[in-house]
Formats: structure tokens, C-alpha cells, sequence
């Protein structure tokens, strides 16, 4: 039990999420309403985007539900605010009575009363993608986007181009996204595909293992495919530089489809020493490696950290390393985030439990004179929204 006084009062202190998926408030109504607590979790929520459909394993990631802390949390908070029992059927069927009456109103409700304000969201997942617009209209708050280069890679694969052709594609891609307004950064799932232990091919290098590739049909091992893969991550990063754009690197674990031998903090070190005078934010912080990320972000002074994906399915579990990474990071680079990516609740619930655990974890440092109680409030503030709002230059 926590003995700690609560000296630090973040209450109404605005949130920008810096990583978040779009969806439309009117598809929310197609979705099996009892099926939503599974769509909730990160099991389920990873169950669902890479696309598994075995039974028997939907089966044990129903039965799982009632044993799963972040669950039985959002069960009963959001019972709560709908004033119901905190009982699967009962909360399903007010849940869905009150997105059927609004779509859009039920979400900004959500957004509102945590006073998230922006949001960032990788247009990556889900494909194909959502226009900003409509996730707009959906949320109500401004939306701001990063362009993902790995569904530029897909399109300008089917094109069968030759490598020039396929390099100057990419290239013109990151330009055409960077001139939208709205576009704040670029963003690579390299750990997805083939893991971030990026390697430094000349132009040379991956021409030939560009024609290599494709003449294979674009196998997704560590093959050729890698060497492309590498030089197209550093052509983004040079850009985003040129452009003045912050590049968002997934790192850390993710859904099964994860190339989890190679997605350490560790092994995107040579990576982020090569381009250490330009932003790059480790989304996920390097979740379940933040120990990791937190050094590196220690001595690299423009890696930044995310918090989605820990937050808020790390659940009781969140203090004691939000802790660690206070401690060890300065605090300017460590960025809210939710990772919402299938039920607007999730925006909700990850605000409300980052600025409880921010709240508890930033009194132990008053209390253990560590930071005044402005320090310690400055901080919070700066994480829950200022430093993702400075960092991407946003209002
Ligand atoms: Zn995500």
C-alpha cells in the first residue's frame, strides 16, 4: 500500500497522445458489442491485428479476460461512468445503447472528460487507412498525422519499378506527406518486418539487393529485403531531417507478428548514434525493455520516449517503472501515449490511469525531496502534453 501523500495535483491538466490509430465513430455500432472487453485487451487487441482467426485460441483469450488486471480495472471504471453494474453483460449492453445514440458524441465525451486535447495517429494500422478527417469527426479534437513508409514500400512494390525508379518513389512519397499540414512525422514498423538492428548498405549495396528481392517475389526474411529495408529507414531519416520532421521508430515488443529477437533498445543503438542530431522517439519507449530505452535515452540528447502499449496495459505495473524512467531520463523526452488502436475507451482509460500514476510516482519525489511540488508538476504536465506539443511544433 502506498503511504504517499498526494502533494502533486495534475486535475484537469490537458493531454496530447502522441501515438493513437484512426477509426470511424460510425463503425464502432458493426462491432460485437459483448465482444468488446476482448478488443480490449492487449491480448485480444494483438489477437485481433495480426489477424488471427484460430477458435480454440479466441476461446483462451475470452477465458483469460477475468483473470487480467486491465481488465477488471476498465470494467468497472467505465461501469461506473455509465452507471451501470460492473458485470460483462450489463456494461456491453449500456455501452452499446449509448455509442448507438451518438457515435461520435460517445467518443468525445470520452476524450473530454479526460481532457485529451490532440492526438498524433499512425496512419499505418489499420489498412487501408483512415483519413485524418474522419478520425477528426470521430474524436473531436485535432488529429495529427505521421506517414508510415511501410505501406509505401508495398505500393510502389507492386509497381514493379527498377530500383531508381523505386528509391526516387519513396522519395517522392515522403515529400508529398511532409507537405500536408498536418503531417508532424514519419514513422517505421522496421521492427515488424525486419528488426532494428539496421545496417548502413551505400546506394550500390541496395540497388542490388533490391533487384535480388524482387526477382525472389519479396520474401519477408532477413534476406535481401533487409539490405532495402535498412537503406529505405536511413533515405526517411535523412528526410525527415531535411524536412524538419520527427521520425516515430516502433521498438519494443508489439503483437505476435513482432520480429522479437531483434527489437530491443539495444539493437537499434547503432541506428540512433548514427542520427543522434535529429528527433527519433522509441514508440513504446522499448516496452518490455524500458530499463534499456531509458539509458539510452540518458545519453543520446534527441531520443525520446512513448509510453503507449505500457500505458495502459502495463496496468498496476505502471508505477514502478514510470518511476525508473523518471529517475533516469530527462523528463522533457518522455511522451504520453495510448496506443489506442480498437476501442475509443482505451483513449479514456490510459489518460486517467497516466495521471494517477504520474500523480503518485511524482509525490514519492517530493516527498523524498527529490523535486519541489512545482518541479514535480511542471514535469507531469510536460509529459502528459507539453513535450509531444513542442517537439512536433504543435499549438
Ligand atoms: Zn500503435
Amino acid at each position: 500500500m502506498s503511504a504517499h501523500t498526494r502533494f502533486v495535483d495534475l486535475t484537469g491538466s490537458p493531454i496530447i497522445d502522441d501515438h493513437c490509430h484512426g477509426f470511424r465513430a460510425a463503425d464502432l455500432v458493426e462491432l460485437d458489442p459483448l465482444g468488446w472487453e476482448d478488443r480490449l485487451t492487449m491480448m485480444g487487441m494483438c489477437f485481433l491485428s495480426s489477424g488471427q482467426t484460430d477458435r480454440a485460441l479466441a476461446d483462451q483469450v475470452t477465458g483469460l479476460r477475468d483473470s487480467t488486471v486491465f481488465a477488471l480495472t476498465a470494467r468497472r471504471w467505465l461501469a461506473e461512468r455509465l452507471g451501470v453494474e460492473p458485470e460483462p453483460q450489463a456494461l456491453a449492453a449500456a455501452r452499446a445503447t449509448a455509442i448507438g445514440a451518438d457515435p461520435a458524441g460517445y467518443c468525445a465525451a470520452l476524450m473530454a472528460e479526460q481532457n485529451v486535447v490532440a492526438v498524433i495517429a499512425d496512419e499505418g494500422f489499420p489498412q487501408p487507412t483512415v483519413p485524418r478527417d474522419d478520425f477528426e469527426r470521430s474524436l473531436g479534437v485535432p488529429v495529427h498525422r505521421v506517414a508510415r513508409i511501410e505501406p509505401m514500400i508495398v505500393d510502389l512494390q507492386a509497381e514493379e519499378l527498377g530500383w531508381s525508379e523505386f528509391e526516387a518513389g519513396l522519395e517522392a512519397r515522403l515529400e508529398e506527406a511532409a507537405n500536408d499540414a498536418h503531417t508532424v512525422g514519419f514513422k517505421s514498423i522496421i521492427a515488424y518486418r525486419t528488426g532494428l538492428d539496421v545496417g548502413a548498405p551505400t546506394a550500390a549495396e541496395a540497388g542490388q539487393a533490391y533487384d535480388l528481392w524482387r526477382a525472389a517475389g519479396w520474401p519477408g526474411d532477413r534476406g535481401p529485403g533487409k539490405v532495402v529495408r535498412d537503406y529505405c529507414l536511413r533515405a526517411t531519416l535523412r528526410a525527415a531531417k531535411r524536412l524538419d520532421l520527427v521520425m516515430h521508430l516502433h521498438c519494443g515488443g508489439g503483437d505476435p507478428d513482432i520480429v522479437l529477437a531483434h527489437v530491443r533498445p539495444q539493437d537499434v543503438f547503432g541506428l540512433l548514434h548514427d542520427h543522434m542530431d535529429q528527433p527519433i522517439i522509441l514508440i513504446h519507449g522499448g516496452y518490455p525493455w524500458m530499463a534499456e530505452a531509458a539509458y539510452v535515452a540518458s545519453i543520446l540528447p534527441f531520443v525520446y520516449l512513448d509510453l503507449s502499449e505500457f500505458l495502459p496495459w502495463a496496468s498496476v505495473g505502471i508505477d514502478r517503472e514510470l518511476e525508473m524512467l523518471l529517475g533516469v531520463v530527462p523528463a522533457g523526452k518522455i511522451l504520453y501515449g495510448s496506443d489506442e488502436a480498437s476501442e475509443p475507451e482505451v483513449f479514456w482509460i490510459s489518460a486517467r490511469m497516466a495521471r494517477e500514476a504520474l500523480e503518485r510516482v511524482l509525490s514519492g519525489s517530493v516527498e523524498r525531496d527529490f523535486l519541489t511540488v512545482a518541479e514535480a508538476e511542471d514535469i507531469g504536465r510536460g509529459v502528459l502534453a507539453g513535450n509531444t506539443a513542442r517537439l512536433h511544433g504543435l499549438a
